[in-house]
């Protein structure tokens, strides 16, 4: 079993919905133990900032797919939910992303994979919701806590649990 941070990102549709059913699907498309599941977290845009709000949250992993094979699931569980990417901008509105943080200590550079995820360390809307569930762990040489230390976290909000 490998050791996998996932984040979940979306600003089309019902996302939070979205989000319980790509985690439900995860889980089983990759026979995943979900060890730890953030809250969900408002987030101003980041790339092209003229669109609406996202929500973001991580997840935790326990999976006996590779990364590749897991990258491959996430992708599959994007389409499932509405994402098209030949239809839209980077960075822009989007129902599901699906991101591979980290893969145990795994790391690699490739196009189709980078692990850890390249963009992680600017990221507060990411580094926050992981912050939540696994502040001690060390990504790339630094601390979840750490790295979020340094970034801002203006405008992102921590929404109540769904009933
Ligand atoms: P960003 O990568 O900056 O968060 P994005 O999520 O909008 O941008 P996508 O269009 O979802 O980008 O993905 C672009 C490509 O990134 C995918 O084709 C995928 O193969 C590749 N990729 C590389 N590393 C990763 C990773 N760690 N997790 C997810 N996709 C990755
Ligand atoms: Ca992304
Ligand atoms: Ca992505």
């Amino acid at each position: 079993m490998a050791h996998a941070l996932i984040a979940l990102g979306g600003n089309v549709g019902d996302v939070r919905a979205t989000f319980r059913k790509a985690i439900a699907n995860i889980c089983g498309m990759t026979q995943a133990a979900l060890l730890a599941r953030s809250s969900d977290y408002t987030t101003p845009p980041w790339g092209d900032v003229a669109q609406a709000p996202f929500i973001n949250a991580c997840i935790e992993i326990d999976t006996p797919l590779d990364p590749h094979a897991l990258l491959f699931v996430l992708q599959k569980v994007e389409t499932k939910f509405g994402r098209d990417r030949g239809r839209e901008r980077r960075w822009g509105p989007r129902t599901l992303d699906l991101d591979l943080i980290a893969y145990d200590d795994v790391s690699m550079q490739k196009p189709e994979l980078t692990l850890p995820h390249p963009r992680l360390f600017e990221r507060a809307f990411v580094l926050v919701p992981l912050a939540e569930i696994s502040p001690e762990r060390v990504i790339g040489g630094r601390s979840v806590a750490s790295a979020l230390a340094g970034l801002s976290t203006e405008g992102i909000e921590r929404l109540p649990d769904l009933l």
